[in-house]
């Protein structure tokens, strides 16, 4: 199955599940029944908002390469302890 992307003139585009290959030129649009035409767009992917590929990309990476990292990503460095007894403590 794959997804098709259709556009009715009045009601702007919608999408299709369909066998990959039965798509055609135009089917009837869901809201007005009217004629919509087949919008030949780039594959679903490109069409996916950059900071969600990204996320799943670095989950699919982080199954086989987790990333190792010194603090917690994006906080505040953490403050030292003024307390002696706190340098006696083992380092991470
Ligand atoms: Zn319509």
């Amino acid at each position: 199955m794959a997804t098709f992307e259709y556009r009715c003139q009045q009601d702007g585009s919608f999408d299709v599940v369909l066998p990959v290959g039965t798509a055609g030129p135009s089917t009837s649009c869901p809201r007005c029944g009217f004629p919509a035409t087949r919008v030949f767009s780039a594959p679903r992917l490109a069409r996916m908002p950059a900071a969600l590929r990204e996320a799943i990309d670095r989950t699919e990476r982080s199954a086989e390469q987790p990333e190792v990292v010194g603090r917690v990503p994006g906080g505040r460095p953490a403050r030292r302890s003024t307390n002696p007894a706190h340098a006696r403590l083992p380092r991470w």
